[in-house]
């Protein structure tokens, strides 16, 4: 075993402790009452990198703060930067939660609570592995730095502004992303692709008031008649949607890429199965991987109108809106996307309503390619070795919007490796992360720190 397995090793459960006790601090970006506990959550690990030795700050901004460190830099040597988020989703409904969100249980195998996957678990297995690197005062032959942010969960507002004005100090050759999913239990997998997004919101407003039905039915137009009516014109029957150019620039799917997708172990019956599906619905002529992965699409998020409560009413509402968003593939824009949507739906819009649309964000999809990539092979080499098998590649139909915003403002090459699986429950009740995923994640870590170090090592070794 090598030193640094041992270390590894020894310090396996003070490692979990440290996890515990960071997990027990509420970080819910979204809750105002929870400030002082971002805060709190942000120090802790500010704290930990202090002790590790390394240089870091705790940066105030406008949000919640965000935590900075790094080892020395070394020259000519690349540089990597581990991006993370220490901030969480709120906890509600906490009824559904079997032992307390952020009292951290151990059971089955799994850590249990709120964060433990999404992200501080994921996102200290790259701290720890760092430490045991550079155990007994090592230096590394490259340079790692560290950008945790406390606002993922709320848009990333801080972090990007942060990034435009702080782009040589977060200079990197890659970005080190964990805050995914692995294929499945034993199958690591790197992921090479993200969906960008596009969220708008629609409000249609007819009558000054809430109507009798009987009274006035037929004669005035209904809001939520219209915005029904509208939404349903967005997508034909064939999953196509029907904004104008919506398509014109979508990146196609290679033939490697979809004879790839076509043999990674994915069982759809099962899929579909375990969230209740009957099948897979969805744009003609393309598997469920790709329609999730590297096909872009729309849904409607939320639809409020008229009365929700028990029995009836019989009422024209005065006023309907609906929430949606557009999943983006890479090469579409997202402001262009937006303002397409909103030319569409005006001029569906029938008489007798106002409309109003706003464009809430969007950010645009990504994707790597895995030929040129410098940081892949290492990866893979990694992840081979800690896992017993090759990663597969994926691409991930979710969005992280600040993700494609590093990669594009530092030019740097994006490295997305989930340790996760897709039953964690992230953001949802009973949120886990498997013990075993936390242990093989450090050591994988560690693995690629230590390839990444012995071509650094090469690099500099050719130039002397
Ligand atoms: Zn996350």
């Amino acid at each position: 075993m090598s030193p640094i397995e041992e270390y590894l090793q020894s310090n396996a459960r003070r490692f979990q402790e440290l996890l515990f006790e960071w997990l027990r601090i509420p970080s819910v970006s979204a809750i105002p009452e929870c400030k002082g506990d971002v805060h709190r959550a942000g120090q802790w690990l500010q704290d930990y990198f202090t002790s590790l030795g390394l240089t870091s700050e705790l940066i105030r901004t406008e949000g919640h703060p965000l935590v900075y460190a790094e080892t020395p830099p070394v020259s000519g040597a690349p540089v990597v930067l581990v991006y993370g988020h220490y901030d969480v989703q709120p906890a509600d409904p906490l009824e559904r939660w079997d032992t307390p969100p952020f009292e951290p249980t151990e059971r089955d195998g799994n850590i249990y609570a709120r964060g433990a996957s999404d992200d501080k678990g994921q996102l200290l297995t790259h701290v720890f592995a760092a430490e045991a690197c550079m155990q007994g005062g090592k230096r590394l032959p490259f340079q790692i730095k560290f950008i945790i942010e406390g606002e993922e969960e709320v848009g990333s507002a801080s972090l990007s502004k942060y990034l435009k004005e702080n782009r040589k100090k977060l200079a990197a050759n890659c970005v080190l992303v964990s805050d995914g999913c692995m294929f499945g239990p034993a199958q690591p997998a790197i992921t090479y692709g993200l969906r960008g997004i596009v969220a708008m919101e629609m409000t249609l407003r007819g009558p000054s008031r809430d109507l009798h039905s009987g009274v006035f039915g037929g004669a005035v137009m209904n809001p939520a008649v219209a915005l029904t009516r509208m939404l349903a014109a967005a997508i034909d029957e064939n999953g196509k949607i029907r904004i104008p150019d919506f398509y014109k620039d979508v990146l196609p799917i290679t033939e490697s890429e979809h004879t790839q997708f076509s043999m990674l172990p994915f069982n759809e019956e099962q899929f579909f199965e375990k969230i209740g599906v009957a099948k897979s619905v969805g744009e003609k002529g393309f598997t469920s991987l790709e329609r999730r992965w590297s096909r872009p699409s729309f849904d409607i998020n939320g639809l409020t109108s008229g009365y929700q409560g028990e029995g009836s009413k019989t009422v024209i509402p005065s006023v309907a809106s609906a929430k949606f968003t557009f999943r983006l593939v890479p090469n579409q824009n997202p402001a262009e996307i937006a303002a397409n949507a909103k030319t569409f739906f005006e001029s569906i819009k029938p008489e007798g309503v106002s409309i109003e649309i706003k464009y809430e964000h969007g950010a645009a999809g990504m994707v790597v390619d895995i030929d040129e990539s410098k940081f892949i092979p290492p990866a893979a080499a990694a992840l081979e070795q800690t896992f017993g098998r090759p990663p597969v590649f994926t691409r991930e139909g979710g969005s992280i919007p600040i993700v494609a915003e590093l990669s594009q403002v530092l030019k740097a090459e994006t490295l997305l490796i989930g340790w996760g699986q897709d039953d964690d429950n992230a953001h949802s009740p009973n949120e886990k992360f498997s013990i075993g995923a936390f242990r093989d994640g450090i050591l994988a870590s560690a693995r690629f720190w230590a390839e990444v170090g012995r071509s650094a090592a090469v690099n500099e070794r050719l130039r002397t």
